[in-house]
Parts: C-alpha cells; sequence; structure tokens
C-alpha cells in the first residue's frame, strides 16, 4: 500500500513537477540531491516488493526475473496512453477521443529507473557480475517497450545522438543493423 502511494508520486512525470519544500538554506552538500533521493526510494520500494512476493524473495536470490516481474508491475500505476493495436487511434500521437486503452509506464521512466536500481544495488553491495538490473534481459524488454510505445503513438522514437550516417540514409539502410526494427515492421 505505501509502495502504491510512492510509486505513483514518484512516476507523475518524472521531472520538475513540484519540488518538495526544502528549507533552502543553501546547505551545500548536506542534503542529497534529488537524482540520490530518487535512488533511494526506488531502491527501498524494489526491496518492499520482494518483501511482499510470496514467498519473499532475498535480495541474493533476485535475477532478472523479478526485475521483469517488478516494471510490469509498475505500469499499473502509469500514466501514458499506450494503444493497442485493435484500437483506432492507433499511431496517432494527438488522438481527437479518448479511448480504453491502457496507461502504461512511459519507456523512459522505465529507463531512468532501471539505471538508478542499477547503481543502487552495486552501492547497496550487490556485485557488477550479478547485478541484475544490468542483464540483457532488461534492455530487451526496454527495447520491446520502447518500439511498441513509438508505434502506438506515431512517434518515432528519436536517437540522442543527433549523428546521422549518411550513408545509411542514402542507401535506404536495408541491412543497418542497430536502426530501429520499426522499418521494418510486417504487421
Ligand atoms: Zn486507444
Amino acid at each position: 500500500m505505501s509502495i502504491e502511494g510512492s510509486i505513483s508520486k514518484d512516476f507523475s512525470e518524472g521531472s520538475s513537477s513540484s519540488s518538495s519544500p526544502q528549507p533552502s538554506g543553501g546547505s551545500h552538500g548536506s542534503t542529497p540531491s534529488r537524482y540520490e533521493s530518487q535512488k533511494r526510494r526506488d531502491w527501498n520500494t524494489f526491496c518492499q516488493y520482494l518483501k511482499n512476493q510470496r514467498p519473499p524473495v532475498p535480495l541474493s536470490h533476485c535475477n532478472c526475473n523479478q526485475v521483469l516481474e517488478f516494471l510490469r508491475y509498475l505500469d499499473q500505476f502509469g500514466k501514458t496512453k499506450v494503444h493497442i493495436q485493435g484500437c483506432m487511434f492507433y499511431g496517432q500521437p494527438e488522438p481527437p477521443a479518448p479511448c480504453t486503452c491502457p496507461l502504461r509506464q512511459a519507456w523512459g521512466s522505465l529507463d531512468a529507473l532501471i539505471g538508478r536500481l542499477r547503481a543502487a544495488y552495486e552501492e547497496n553491495g550487490g556485485s557488477p557480475e550479478t547485478n541484475p538490473f544490468a542483464s540483457g534481459a532488461i534492455r530487451v524488454y526496454l527495447r520491446e517497450v520502447r518500439e511498441c510505445q513509438a508505434k502506438a503513438r506515431g512517434i518515432p522514437y528519436k536517437k540522442k545522438k543527433k549523428k546521422i550516417t549518411s550513408t545509411s540514409q542514402i542507401k535506404g539502410g536495408d541491412q543497418d543493423s542497430t536502426s530501429s526494427s520499426m522499418m521494418h515492421f510486417v504487421p
């Protein structure tokens, strides 16, 4: 219950909505940064999630399966409309009317969350070799979520790197492996 509360707050449009009222004394160094406190909250939420499993999962037994289930579990607190393929608004960035498609966690939120938890895991004594947040399965899952959400909303995912090799554009990039498989999507 406390988990739901903290999650729904944490994920409410992650950025600059409401900075919690802090005594603005300019006490440099003593107050943790926003990222650090967010990371700690995420970590506590995840540990609580493991404890709430039946049977509870000790952190030492945690693997990428629990992490994936955790990510799916978070979807119920999501605020991003992701149209299913049968929806008439599928692919429309700004649908003219409401629909019944589910709300999900936005890919960007999940990606940032995994980054924080990955760091927190090692800061809390986990070894990098067994870090479940660094697992390839997580990367694959996030990539699928990203592409699925990009297609559902009709917004092509933009790479952060602005550099686009002109050769791949000219060739049409059929054999291009890294750029998204969205282009080759076959219904
Ligand atoms: Zn829809």
